[in-house]
């Protein structure tokens, strides 16, 4: 089987941990890595978590980040760790740093583990097709146990351990793609030597007759999909980047931190090897959280050569550059952090904005590609802290980027705003405008998607405003309409269900019926239209390289 094998590690494996993961203000650490990482051990908590959440009401996920980490009942107690851990809500935590070795896939004797074994008939009928013989073949050359150049990935299990939530398999495409993105990796149809579970190679402890079951993926009745999981990785813009999208090398090292300027500290602390974040942290820990502002000083710290020099319209690499610090460090950090007030959006003066295109470029003859690198262009220019893949998705759910469509209804624009929409909106939107100016178009559906926030934040103030769940919530409105979605959501609030989006859709589900007919016509279909803008909204933003 082919394979990418870096010899060394790559020069663009910073930050040491994925831009998509959350810190919980500490990690545990193996030793250094000293080989480069070569793919992905996809593993399941089992049930114990979500079984001492039964008993106790303590959450699953807080208590398996205490064994990870180490803390509460299991100080003292706990042994393996992954690098992350992905809860039933789709939130991705950091555990190690990927400059660090994680135990997560150990072999006390190495590779001589394997030496006279004879593999169980279903782990021969995995792999033997595959070219391996015992699992020391799954490795890449010099690596005497999996931990050495798998990453390890932890996904909470439930009580019944009979499977994981979608938003599971969404976190775990993306967390895939990203961690193949930022290593240089070539990802395929999995299981494969790069992504594969627990179970291919501890088939002895992590399996009984009936096949494996960390995660779960050869049983009779698998408990864990790879077929889920790859369709996810290919709709997310596919395993493979070009290289025009890789993040950036890493500058000069940016000289060390002194104490006090909050580089220790969550939220920035996973970004720590990222050279100019020491000075944003110090900047965030004196109140400043403009996004753009964030970006330009981490950029200006990196390349202080410029002398904070803008960004010329040919310097295409340091704007990617520019950009690929915002979206990925800057926007993580700004994402768990209580929202700043709002303010207007300022222009990024590291990237002047280019000229708007016409309106005849967003018809339903130009090719989408084309379609979406001006819609792009557009959403930066006036988005703010409003996340991409949330616009993104609400064009293609909508429009799928033409300006053009119009409805039955007279819904109209990227965003297809229904005419009372644009007649209840302060000010008014000019409804007709929607499908003759690009510009204006994208300027309404922000601020719609504005006004919808500003009410979840007022109606729903213990969902963290910014989080992903909070934009969930904004399209949920949308969809459901904002009084009877004020209902619902405080109903639910006031039974003192959790607020997670999976426990939002189970209420849908069970509840529902009892707030309006709408819910019984089509169960489900409010959170389905929300997952699938999110789901859309991702696959886009990666096929744009973002
Ligand atoms: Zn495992």
């Amino acid at each position: 089987m082919t394979s990418t094998w870096p010899t060394s590690p790559p020069a663009q494996a910073t930050p040491a941990a994925s831009p998509l993961a959350r810190s919980v203000g500490t990690d545990r650490r193996g030793r250094a890595r000293t080989l480069p990482i070569f793919g992905m051990v996809v593993h399941t908590t089992g049930s114990g978590p979500a079984e001492y959440q039964k008993q106790t009401g303590t959450p699953a996920v807080n208590d398996a980040l205490d064994y990870y980490l180490g803390r509460g009942r299991w100080k003292g107690k706990s042994d393996g760790f992954p690098h992350y851990l992905i809860g039933y809500d789709g939130t991705i935590y950091l555990i190690c740093p990927e400059s660090h070795v994680a135990w997560h896939a150990g072999w006390a004797k190495g590779r001589a583990r394997w030496d006279g074994w004879t593999a169980p008939a279903w782990w021969t009928s995995v792999w033997s097709p595959r070219g391996a013989r015992t699992p020391a073949d799954l490795l890449p050359p010099r690596a005497g146990s999996p931990n050495d150049a798998h990453i390890g990935v932890e996904l909470l299990g439930s009580e019944s351990g009979r499977g994981f939530t979608d938003a599971q398999y969404d976190s775990l495409a993306r967390l895939v793609i990203d961690v193949f993105r930022r290593n240089g990796l070539t990802a395929a149809v999995p299981p494969n030597r790069q992504l594969l579970g627990h179970e291919d190679v501890e088939p002895i402890l992590r399996a009984n007759r009936g096949g494996g079951w960390d995660p779960g993926a050869h049983r009779t009745s698998p408990t864990f999909s790879w077929p889920a999981l790859w369709s996810r990785i290919q709709a997310g813009g596919g395993p493979v980047a070009p290289p025009a999208q890789a993040p950036p090398p890493p500058a000069a090292p940016s000289p060390s931190p002194s104490p006090g300027t909050g580089i220790a500290s969550a939220p920035w602390a996973v970004f720590s090897s990222v050279a100019g974040v020491a000075e944003a942290a110090a900047a965030f820990a004196g109140g400043e959280r403009g996004a753009n502002r964030l970006t330009d000083i981490i950029f200006n710290a990196r390349h202080r050569e410029r002398a904070g020099r803008p960004i010329a319209s040919g310097e295409t690499a340091l704007a990617q550059e520019w950009r690929w610090i915002r979206d990925n460090v800057v926007a993580s950090v700004l994402r768990i952090v209580p929202a700043a007030p709002a303010a207007p959006p300022s222009a990024a003066p590291a990237a002047p904005p280019a000229a708007t295109p016409a309106a005849a470029q967003f018809g339903r003859a130009i090719p989408a590609p084309r379609r979406w690198a001006g819609i792009l262009q557009l959403l930066d220019r006036y988005r703010g802290d409003v996340p991409l893949d949330f616009l993104l998705g609400w064009i293609e759910v909508e429009s799928d980027g033409r300006i053009d469509e119009v409805t039955s209804l007279d819904e109209r624009g990227f965003f297809q705003i229904h005419p009372d929409e644009s007649k209840d909106a302060r000010p008014p939107i000019q409804h007709a405008r929607l499908s003759t100016d690009p510009d204006y178009s994208v300027q309404a559906g922000l601020q719609l998607a504005r006004y919808y926030a500003a009410l979840a934040r007022s109606r729903f103030p213990w969902i963290p405003a910014g989080s992903e769940l909070f934009w969930r919530v904004v399209k949920l409105q949308h969809a459901m309409g904002s009084p009877l979605a004020k209902r619902f959501l405080t109903d639910m609030h006031n039974r003192g269900i959790p607020f997670t989006w999976d426990n939002i859709k189970r209420f849908e589900l069970s509840d529902g019926p009892r707030f309006h007919r709408l819910f019984r016509t089509d169960r489900g279909r409010f959170g389905r239209n929300v997952d699938r803008v999110f789901a859309y909204g991702r696959a886009r933003a990666h096929s744009l390289g973002r």
